[in-house]
């Protein structure tokens, strides 16, 4: 953790300002998890928190408000709780931000929160909502998804919002993969999943990594190609790969030390036909590529999502830097925990289809298109804008999430 030393003082003083003079050791200690210190690194950290609390402590409390006047800025926004925290680098058109569910079920109250905080910026600035439906893994697609998840998010943002759907977008995504291949960024690689991981382990470059761009090309054409699919014929291929014999691969560096960023797949074969485009592809983006082409193409000026994303963020700005462009500004949101309820798309789904609700607006569910037979959207846009930019997960019990939707519901 950055400033750690400065921030625990910022914080002791913050408290100790507010319990005449006197901070407690352990509301110093949760600011600082907000702000990402580790439970575990207390071992290490925690004599030198209490020191300075204890210094912080020894102030008069005209000295600390003093003190406090030239460190405030140290303390995050959402700790102060002003509402919305402004974003940076706005410009006069206002944002794009963006929403990317994936189809396998209809929204729920988790998804709503999320949307809400993009949208409440949409509101602030001015600008454009895009809903993305991002739909390339084949096999993790329920097909009712696409019209729920556009119903839903229509109504959260009364119709301010655009849908786009990446099955749709395909040769933009494969236009971007031959460029990368073309300016040495990805490779074909051939090995075995357990023969990779084996290389990625002892750090060393896959021998396929060697390819020359003609061999590259002439591989990629091989995943595109196989018989029964359109774009194989096209491609001219006549031997193809089968599924799980080639990926394409990103060069990011075999050294790096995160073994999740080891040159990670950009895309694959997959032949489960897809629910909206049937048999017409059979090579598939992951991801990683999509979400960064898209947002390159979009325009998008900030993006704010769920913090298990951090790594595909780091992935995503490096295909970024390949193509020279300037990653958007980013911020992380922890999750809600609401006690009784499970917020699982996939796990609604199956309920919903095995019968054990009346519907997808059963009032025992949690989805938007329960909630809206009950509540405004503005509901939802009012609590998202009251938590704020907050990257702590929130606990609540449902009763207690209920009483505060009825009391924004005026
Ligand atoms: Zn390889």
């Amino acid at each position: 953790m950055k400033n750690l030393k400065i921030k625990a003082r910022a914080y002791a003083l913050k408290n100790a300002i507010a319990h005449e003079g006197k901070a407690v050791q352990g509301a110093v200690v949760s600011g600082l998890f907000a702000e990402g210190l580790k439970p575990a690194e207390m071992k290490k950290y925690g004599k030198e928190i209490s020191e300075i609390v204890k210094k912080i402590n020894s102030l008069s409390l005209e000295k600390q408000k003093e003190e406090f006047e030239k460190l405030k800025e140290n303390v995050h926004e959402r700790e102060v709780r002003e509402g919305l925290p402004e974003l940076p680098n706005v410009s006069k058109k206002g944002v794009v931000m963006r929403f990317a569910p994936s189809p396998s079920g209809a929204l729920h109250v988790g998804h709503a929160l999320t949307a809400s905080l993009n949208f409440d910026y949409i509101n602030k600035y001015g600008g454009k909502f895009i809903c993305r439906i991002e739909d390339t893994n084949p096999d993790n697609i329920y097909p009712k998804a696409y019209d729920l998840i556009k119903e839903d998010i229509k109504w959260l943002t009364k119709g301010k919002v655009e849908v786009v759907i990446q099955s749709d977008r395909m040769n933009l995504y494969y236009k971007y993969a031959e460029k990368l291949i073309k300016q040495g960024y990805s490779y074909v690689c051939t090995c075995s999943g357990d023969k990779f991981r084996e290389f990625s382990k002892q750090k060393k470059n896959c021998p396929c990594r060697k390819k020359n761009l003609k061999e590259n090309q002439a591989d990629w054409k091989r995943m595109l190609g196989q018989s029964a699919y359109p774009k194989a014929r096209s491609s001219g291929a006549k031997k193809g790969f089968n599924p799980g014999e080639a990926v394409l691969r990103f060069k990011s560096s075999m050294k790096h030390k995160n073994p999740a960023m080891r040159d990670f797949p950009l895309a694959r074969i997959n032949e489960t036909p897809h629910p909206r485009q049937k048999k017409k592809y059979r090579v598939w983006p992951l991801m990683n590529l999509c979400v960064s082409v898209d947002d390159i193409e979009m325009k998008m000026t900030h993006i704010i999502r769920a913090k298990e994303h951090r790594d595909n963020s780091q992935r995503q700005k490096m295909i970024f830097k390949a193509f020279g462009k300037k990653y958007p500004w980013e911020a992380y949101l922890g999750r809600w925990h609401i006690q009784g309820m499970r917020l699982s798309a996939s796990q609604i789904t199956k309920d919903v289809e095995a019968g054990k609700y009346s519907g997808w607006d059963d009032p025992k569910l949690p989805t938007i298109q329960a909630l809206m037979k009950k509540y405004k959207p503005e509901v939802f846009w009012e609590i998202a804008e009251q938590r704020g930019l907050s990257e702590v997960d929130k606990v609540i019990n449902k009763d207690d999430f209920f009483a505060l939707l009825d009391k924004f519901n005026k």
